[in-house]
């Protein structure tokens, strides 16, 4: 095979902190790659400015001005979440050119040192390789547990996605040209790509506590990331509730032939307030979790019908 051309893409959010010598950085990995003949000089790294309020994207610019060849950059009109910028960064490294392109976060939490590793899986054959993180101690408990039962629930529902893998991965230039076939705005690229089923590997990798900033993610943020990657990638919830309905209907029925029996064979007419509110608040409560269910479906598909774009770009350098 050909030596490869890498591109490395990091979605930036209010990283004034950490982009600078998170590019220095990598460019001496880029360096010690070329200097073993691994990738080729013109590899480089592509940074998407998510629109930050600080000042990332006048550092993207400087970087841009010291390394024309070697950094570019994308700059958002405003914030649209991580997801949409390392979308935008495969979307431009695929228009720009590379044969394969390692998305990682600006803060360097993910060890660099192993995209060495990836880029060997490369070679030799994979399409897809998968950063697979060793432990989780960097993360908080909530983080920890949170993170665990949504891999659980997802694996659950039919959304194969592989358990602890962030956005920490290769991807060959045959699968971002796979990504123009997926019109979808709301993209969850890590079910995404395990669904086209390329030849996939992974790459163990230490995660390090992150050296400047703050986590960019909330409660929030990954509760709207964990429901995208369900409604995006599994309609089991759906069945659940027709099933669901059809089994509290079933035992109604039992238990209303039941109560009829009572009455004309032993007539025994049953009394009971307090089982009459606790049934009624809890088909109540029951009823609206499912219907909320059905409304993220709905809010999907609204999401998409409208058709908007996935990001509006502001800048590029290249
Ligand atoms: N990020 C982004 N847009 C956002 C939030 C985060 O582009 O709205 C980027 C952020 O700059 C970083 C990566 O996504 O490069 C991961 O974010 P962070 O390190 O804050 O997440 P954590 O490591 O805590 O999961
Ligand atoms: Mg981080």
């Amino acid at each position: 095979m050909q030596t490869p051309k890498l591109a490395l893409t990091i979605p930036c959010y209010n990283e004034e902190l950490c982009i600078e010598s998170t590019v220095t950085r990598l460019l001496e990995v880029l360096d010690m790659l070329i200097e073993k003949g691994k990738i080729t000089r013109d590899s480089y790294i592509y940074l998407v400015d998510d629109g930050s309020a600080d000042s990332t994207w006048n550092i993207i610019k400087a970087l841009h001005e010291k390394y024309p060849q070697r950094v570019k950059g994308l700059k958002f009109v405003r914030n649209y979440g991580n997801q949409k910028a390392l979308i935008a960064g495969l979307e431009g490294v695929n228009r720009f050119g590379c044969d394969c392109v390692i998305s990682i976060d600006a803060d360097l939490q993910q060890d660099e040192l192993t995209i060495e590793n990836f880029v060997d899986e490369y070679v030799n054959g994979s399409e897809i390789v998968l950063g697979i993180r060793n432990d989780r101690k960097t993360d908080g408990f909530i983080k920890k547990t949170t993170a665990l039962m949504f891999y659980k629930l997802m694996n659950m529902l039919g959304a194969k996605i592989p358990v602890n893998h962030s956005d920490y991965r290769l991807v060959s230039k045959k699968a971002l040209e796979m990504m123009d076939m997926y019109p979808e705005k709301a993209l969850f690229l890590r079910g995404f790509f395990h669904e086209l089923g390329l030849k996939t590997s992974v790459v163990k990798f230490d995660v390090k506590p992150r050296f400047a900033g703050n986590s960019k993610f909330n409660l929030k943020t990954l509760m709207g990331l964990a429901l995208n990657g369900i409604t995006s990638f599994s309609i089991v919830p759906l069945r659940i509730i027709a099933g669901l309905g059809f089994l509290m209907a079933t035992v109604a029925f039992i238990i209303g032939v039941a109560t009829v029996i009572e009455k004309l064979v032993f007539n025994d007419s049953p009394n009971g307030t307090a089982t009459m509110i606790t049934l009624l608040c809890f088909f109540g409560g029951l009823q609206i979790f499912c219907l909320g269910v059905i409304g993220e479906y709905i809010g999907q598909v609204y999401r998409e019908v409208k058709a908007r774009p996935r990001y509006i770009v502001d800048k590029e350098l290249l």
